[in-house]
């Protein structure tokens, strides 16, 4: 038997590490990977609940079927962590580690934004089911798309959201009666990538949508029915759709691995200040956005770099990945960035198109035939 590798999250960073160790190691693998949760869901399927696309049940992709040799998957809840000695506390006893790997993603913190646990949020699976009861209530008024704080998951997903409210009004026959805001803590909407912020800005102004830039949400009077800004202008809604703030998990936040908010790394090889203990993914400080290509990345370089044969170190972690942009109408884009292999962060745009419709599919298929054999 090889080291304990014991991986904390079955995300897109623990899912695909525990697979690439499977692949390369097989039965000797020696992979324990602990999750509280029932299924995966991919990130993007929040947007398909709330607009009514698929039901909550067809996105889930239940841990069960999750089967590889040489790693057992724990539904457990991870309670607390010891960098130092590597050992990990759950509801169900003790798990002692020689590499010990972090990919327990990004929580949200409702409470940091008063009045929006009475609003509503589209970035958890049951805010998104939510919404999308509440949605064919909305008959006009002003609708807000708003952001409560940057780090969040997937930048381009409020710009998708205001674009496919965009649709969904407009095939109600009811886009006239209702405006459209969209609230953004950044200048412009994917700020890596100019050609996507200019074809969102397009989009937008085609729409007539309003994008309020460089501002949050920083609190909602859900009785007078005002988002207030980080400026403390008001901005008066009918219907809002929030991104919460983000936060790493308390149990990782208690273990001493934090600073800043989340998990600082190496970013070349994720490594944190403890021996044998790495973290990958929206837990992670690593200098690239948080989604899920990029938790996949990362866990790939920790995978090599534990395989890695004669202290042969695979190459540093790029920071490369392409996002997948969805502009409505049936036609996404195509968003190619690099983080961290020049010396600033590029973008590349990929027209909006309906081939792009197709690779996004295929995006999802071969990971669910990847780590679900389905
Ligand atoms: C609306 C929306 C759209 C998105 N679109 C995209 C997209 O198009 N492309 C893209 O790449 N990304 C997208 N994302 C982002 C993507 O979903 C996340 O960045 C990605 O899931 C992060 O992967 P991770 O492995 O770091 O963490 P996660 O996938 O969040 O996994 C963390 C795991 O840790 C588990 N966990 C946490 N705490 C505990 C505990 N105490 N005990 C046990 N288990 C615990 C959780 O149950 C979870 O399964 C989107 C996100 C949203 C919300």
């Amino acid at each position: 038997m090889g080291a304990r590798i014991v991986v904390l999250g079955a995300g897109f960073g623990g899912l695909e590490l525990a697979t690439i160790l499977s692949e390369r190691l097989g039965d000797d693998a020696n992979v324990t990977l602990i999750d509280e949760g029932e299924a995966f869901v991919f990130g993007y399927s929040k947007l398909d609940v709330m607009f009514g696309r698929v039901t909550p049940a067809e996105i889930r992709l239940p841990y069960g079927a999750f089967a590889k040799p040489g790693v057992r998957l724990l539904r457990e809840t991870i309670t607390a962590i010891d960098p130092e000695s590597r050992r990990v506390t759950t509801d169900a006893g003790v798990h002692e580690a020689d590499v010990l790997v972090v990919a327990l993603g990004a929580d949200y913190d409702f409470e940091a934004t008063p009045g929006l646990a009475d609003a509503n949020e589209f970035y958890s699976v049951d805010g998104a089911e939510r919404l999308r009861d509440l949605l064919p209530t909305f008959t006009g008024g002003r609708a807000i798309v708003g952001v409560c704080g940057a780090p969040f998951k997937c930048p381009p997903a409020p710009s998708e959201a205001a674009l496919l409210l965009h649709d969904y009004l407009s095939e109600r026959g009811i886009r006239d009666d209702c405006e459209i805001s969209l609230v953004m803590p950044f200048s412009t909407p994917v700020p890596p990538s100019p050609g996507t912020s200019a074809a969102l800005l397009d989009a937008f102004a085609e729409r007539e949508i309003e994008f309020v830039p460089g501002r949050r949400v920083s609190s909602l009077d859900p009785d007078r029915k005002v988002a207030v800004l980080d400026d403390r202008t008001e901005l008066p809604y009918d219907l809002f759709l929030g991104v919460p703030r983000h936060r790493a998990p308390q149990v990782v936040l208690a273990s001493g691995l934090v600073e800043d908010g989340y998990v600082p790394v190496e970013s070349r090889t994720l490594r944190t200040r403890f021996p044998g203990v790495y973290a990958v993914g929206d837990v992670a400080t690593v200098g690239v956005p948080k989604a899920g290509v990029f938790s996949e990345g990362a866990a790939r370089i920790v995978a090599e770099s534990l395989v890695a044969q004669d202290g042969r170190q695979p190459p540093g972690y790029e920071g490369k990945g392409s996002c997948y942009v969805e502009f409505g109408a049936g036609r996404i884009g195509r968003v190619d960035v690099d983080f961290l292999s020049g010396p600033e962060p590029t973008g590349t745009f990929q027209e909006p198109s309906r081939e792009l419709v197709v690779e996004k599919q295929e995006f999802g298929a071969s990971r669910r035939a990847r780590w679900f054999d389905r």
